[in-house]
Formats: structure tokens, C-alpha cells, sequence
């Protein structure tokens, strides 16, 4: 049996920045169920992007989708996890997000710091020419801010094809920073292994590894051996892991509650008077940060602009159109009727998106404070599901929502709120947090604030962290990325390994 002083499970940011800290210190395994994926490899057609999606068990697939009641969720699973296939966007959350937290935000602030220099954020050197810029100026006037992504910018197309993967190597995934640190530091990579199975015996974890592709040997399992145990399969892997567990390892009763889905949502402003060609440009680049002061405590709500990856305009400018009349809301006229419907045939025909109707349209992506109210459910499976039925009604949309009639109002167009409050159609999101919330005690969270599980009967598991999604106890209400992985830091640095 292979024997290992630390096993990494996982690859996203919780298993890279983790097995960078480990490396080095110990022999250190990480094993991850997907596999590296090269640049040239992405598909850039509409059929391509839809086979990325997972067809079988054995979960080759770069993306996973899990639907639930009212919400529904995408996750990949590839070496590096989901910096594979994410816009690389990297905020810091406003410190009041930590109230809900059991440290405090001075514990977390180092650590942001620590891994701006790992992952290497930086933003679009042209971000303020873009129409998008402009635009929230003018409707939000000083709101606007740029993004930081993880994106070298100098290898960059702007092709806006990030979610689908990067072909041109510009993408900065965990592969380039994290985990290459890692391997230089002699970290061991097991890709296409799952970890199926743990049992703690004689002071030592052993744990099951299963590879979708035989090993040299012809075998497809093997157990290993381990000190320490650090689990980062993401939200979904980890809530499954340990629920196939649940009888060996028993936790505490907030184990699969308190999840949030980040305030994740989509709004249009479609059609406006003004152009919008950077459709035709960068990914994601600017940002504005609003704060709701309705409630009790205040919320931050981050909207982001939106993108159309260059390969599917013509069929996005087509299908928005014909959609638009019928999934719309209410039409701010700010211009002749003559030039709002000139721009909308235009798509329609499939003439010339980035200058029709799409061309004019703003995508906002939001992430918000939401009340992390879903609920994790298993199937006969053990696949995990997110349970929140009225997610919509969530305030961070009726904010949300009357920011985009006030915006509408302003400066025109046809406002199409999020599908997901249309009927049969469901919320998608990206980022599923909690569900093994860091706590006090079993009584506020599923784990310590060092990612150690708590026992029902009293202490925690020993030798055993979690340190990925699953933990953050509340919604950011900013992309999380980056928040995981000084969270990750944060608990490293305080082991003594
Ligand atoms: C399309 C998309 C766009 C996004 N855009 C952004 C963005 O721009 N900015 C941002 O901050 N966040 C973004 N996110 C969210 C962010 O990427 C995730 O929140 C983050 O990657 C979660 O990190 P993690 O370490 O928890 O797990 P993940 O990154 O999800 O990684 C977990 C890994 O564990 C593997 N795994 C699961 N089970 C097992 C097992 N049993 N054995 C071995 N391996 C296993 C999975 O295959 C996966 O690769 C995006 C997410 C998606 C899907
Ligand atoms: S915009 Fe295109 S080239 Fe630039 S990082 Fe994204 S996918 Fe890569």
C-alpha cells in the first residue's frame, strides 16, 4: 500500500492552495476525479459546449449539473477544479460579510493578501474604454469599479470564451499557479481518481481511490495510506463524501443546511439606445458594488457585466429575439419605436449581432447576500441536490430587481428578469456554498474554524480538515474563489504540520 504523510482531496481552490502548503512539508498525494484538460481541447461550437456537460457516472465530463427544488447548479470537475472553466474573477468580500462568520475579519485579511500573490489577479488594462464601463457610469453614476481576474492578459483574445475553457493558455487556472508551485515542491497528482472510501485504523487514514482509467497494473482501485486527510471536492463532493460516511463518521445536525447560493442570478437590460460591442471584446471587466440597507444588516450586492462568448453570438442575438417579446418585462422607450424594432429584425434575420438588438444589450451577473437558506437533499444515489424552493423571493433580488427598473428607467430597454422566475424554468448558479459551515460548536456548524468535523459525541475528528465551498458559513456576495482559497490559507498556516 502506497503510504503518504498528507492526502489532498480534490484539486479546486481549497485542494491546490492546500496541497501547496503541504508540499513540501510532507509527502503529499492528491488525487482529483477529473482530468487535466489542455488548451486547443474546449469546443467552441454550441453542440461542443453542451457535451461538456456530465453524461455518465463515472463523471468524465468537465461539467456536472445537479437540479433541485427552484434551484439549479453547474460544477466542474478537472484538474483544478472549477478555475478551469470560470471567469477567473477574484473579489475580496466587504468585511461585514464575516459577522456570520466564527473568526474574525482581521483572522481572514492576511490571507487575502497571501493569495493575491499566488493567483495573480490583475485587471483588463483597457477596462475603462469598454461600453460596459461607461454604461454603469451613467446609470450608477461612480458605482464602477474593474475587476480583478486571474488572466494573463498579454496571451488574452478576448474571445469571452472563459466558462467553456480557454484555448489560448491566458486563463492563470490553478494548474498554472498553485498547483505547478506544488508539483515543483513534490507533490504527487493522481488525475481521474475518485476517493471512494475512508477508515481510520491504527492512527492512520487508509482511503480507497478508484481511477475511471486502469492503473499500470490493470487494477482500477487501491487504497493508500495517510496521516492527514484533507477534503476539497467542493460543495457537491464533500456533501457526498461525507454522506456515504455517515455512519462511520456521524456530524452534527447543521451537516447539509444553511447553504446559500450566493445571491447568484442573471439580469438583462436587453435592447438598449446604447451599443454594447465590447460583446465583441474582453470577459468580464468591471464591476459595481451596491449595498441594501433595507434590512436588519446591511447586504452588498456585486454586479458584474455580462458576456456572450463570441462563438454563440449569432445564435444568442437570435434566440433573444425571438424570446425577448415573450419572456420580457416592461419596455422603457428612450428612443423612436422605428430604431428599438430596426435592431431587434436585425437579430432576428441573423444579420449582424453587435450591432442589432444584442449588440445593445446589458448581461448582468449578480452575486449577492442571500439568507443561505437551501438545503442539501440526497438521492438513492447519494447525489447531492439544493433545496430552495423560493429562492427568488430571496431580498437580494428585490433589491436586485429594483436596481435593473430604476437602471431600465434611466437609460431604456426591455427588462428580462432572471429565467428562473419564469414558469417550468429554474434559478442556475455556480456557486454552491456551506452545507459543513465553520462554527463555534456542533450547535452553530459542522466543523471548527480549522475545518475539523465535530463529533456528535464531543470533540472532532482528528488528523481530518475540510477545506473547500462546503465550509463558508453565509453567502459573500462576491464571486468566491478567492475567499476559499485565503480561508484554505489561512487554516494551513495555523497547523502545525
Ligand atoms: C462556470 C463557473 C464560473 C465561475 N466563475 C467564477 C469566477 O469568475 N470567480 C469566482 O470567484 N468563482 C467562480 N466560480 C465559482 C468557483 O470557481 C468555485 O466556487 C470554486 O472553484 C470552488 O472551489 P472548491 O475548492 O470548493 O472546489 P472546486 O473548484 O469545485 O473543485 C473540487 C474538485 O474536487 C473534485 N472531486 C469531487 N469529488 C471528488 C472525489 N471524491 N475524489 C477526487 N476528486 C473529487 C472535483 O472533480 C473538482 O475538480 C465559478 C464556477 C463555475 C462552475
Ligand atoms: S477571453 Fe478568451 S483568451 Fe481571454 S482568458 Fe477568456 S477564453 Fe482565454
Amino acid at each position: 500500500m502506497e503510504k503518504y504523510d498528507f492526502l489532498v482531496i480534490g484539486s479546486g481552490y481549497g485542494g491546490a492552495v492546500a496541497s501547496y502548503y503541504l508540499s513540501g512539508k510532507g509527502k503529499t498525494l492528491l488525487v482529483e476525479k477529473g482530468r487535466h484538460w489542455k488548451e486547443g481541447e474546449f469546443p467552441e461550437t454550441l453542440w461542443g459546449i453542451a457535451s461538456l456537460f456530465q453524461k455518465n457516472s463515472l463523471g468524465r465530463q468537465l461539467f456536472g449539473l445537479r437540479i433541485g427544488k427552484g434551484i439549479g447548479v453547474a460544477y466542474a470537475q478537472a484538474l483544478g477544479g472549477a478555475s478551469v472553466v470560470n471567469y477567473g474573477i477574484t473579489i475580496e468580500p466587504p468585511a461585514h460579510v464575516f459577522q456570520d462568520w466564527p473568526i474574525s475579519y482581521e483572522d481572514i485579511r492576511p490571507f487575502y493578501d497571501q493569495v493575491r500573490g499566488g493567483l495573480m489577479p490583475t485587471s483588463h488594462p483597457k477596462w475603462s474604454q469598454f461600453d460596459e464601463a461607461s454604461y454603469l457610469d451613467r446609470i450608477e453614476p461612480g458605482s464602477q469599479i474593474a475587476l480583478e481576474n486571474t488572466i494573463d492578459w498579454e496571451k488574452c483574445m478576448d474571445c469571452g470564451h472563459c466558462v467553456p475553457g480557454c484555448n489560448y493558455g491566458a486563463k492563470r487556472s490553478l494548474n498554472q499557479t498553485y498547483l505547478s508551485l506544488a508539483r515543483e515542491k513534490g507533490l504527487t497528482v493522481y488525475e481521474n481518481t475518485e476517493a471512494l472510501n475512508i477508515e481510520r485504523r491504527n492512527g492512520h487514514y487508509h482511503v480507497y481511490l478508484r481511477n475511471h482509467k486502469p492503473y499500470k497494473s490493470g487494477r482500477l482501485g487501491q487504497w493508500v495510506s495517510c496521516n492527514k486527510v484533507f477534503l476539497a471536492a467542493g460543495t457537491f463532493g464533500t456533501l457526498e463524501f461525507l454522506y456515504r460516511h455517515r455512519r462511520s463518521m456521524p456530524l452534527g445536525p447543521l451537516f447539509g443546511k444553511r447553504m446559500s447560493m450566493n445571491g447568484d442570478g442573471l439580469a438583462i437590460l436587453y435592447n438598449t439606445p446604447f451599443p454594447q460591442s465590447s460583446h465583441l471584446g474582453a470577459p468580464v471587466t468591471t464591476h459595481a458594488r451596491l449595498m441594501d440597507h433595507s434590512g436588519k444588516k446591511p447586504k452588498v450586492l456585486t454586479v458584474m457585466s455580462g458576456r456572450v462568448p463570441l462563438s454563440i453570438l449569432r445564435h444568442s442575438a437570435f434566440a433573444m429575439a425571438f424570446l425577448s417579446p415573450i419572456v420580457g418585462k416592461k419596455l422603457y422607450l428612450k428612443e423612436s419605436l422605428f430604431s428599438y424594432y430596426k435592431r431587434w429584425l436585425s437579430d432576428l434575420l441573423l444579420l449582424h449581432p453587435a450591432r442589432g438588438a444584442l449588440g445593445h444589450t446589458f448581461l448582468f451577473k449578480l452575486d449577492g447576500q442571500d439568507q443561505s437558506r437551501a438545503v442539501c437533499r440526497f438521492d438513492r444515489m447519494g447525489r447531492a441536490y439544493m433545496d430552495w424552493p423560493d429562492y427568488l423571493q430571496d431580498p437580494i433580488f428585490e433589491f436586485a430587481h429594483s436596481k435593473l427598473e430604476e437602471w431600465a428607467k434611466k437609460g431604456g430597454g426591455r427588462i428580462i428578469p432572471n429565467l428562473g422566475s419564469l414558469p417550468f424554468m429554474k434559478s442556475f448558479g455556480v456557486h454552491p456554498l456551506g452545507g459543513c459551515a465553520m462554527g463555534e460548536s456542533i450547535h452553530t456548524g459542522v466543523v471548527d474554524p480549522l475545518g475539523r468535523p465535530f463529533r456528535p459525541n464531543g470533540g472532532v475528528y482528528p488528523d481530518f480538515h475540510i477545506v473547500d465551498a462546503s465550509i463558508l458559513p453565509a453567502s459573500l456576495g462576491v464571486p468566491p474563489s478567492m475567499t476559499i482559497a485565503a480561508n484554505t490559507a489561512r487554516i494551513l498556516s495555523a497547523l502545525e504540520l
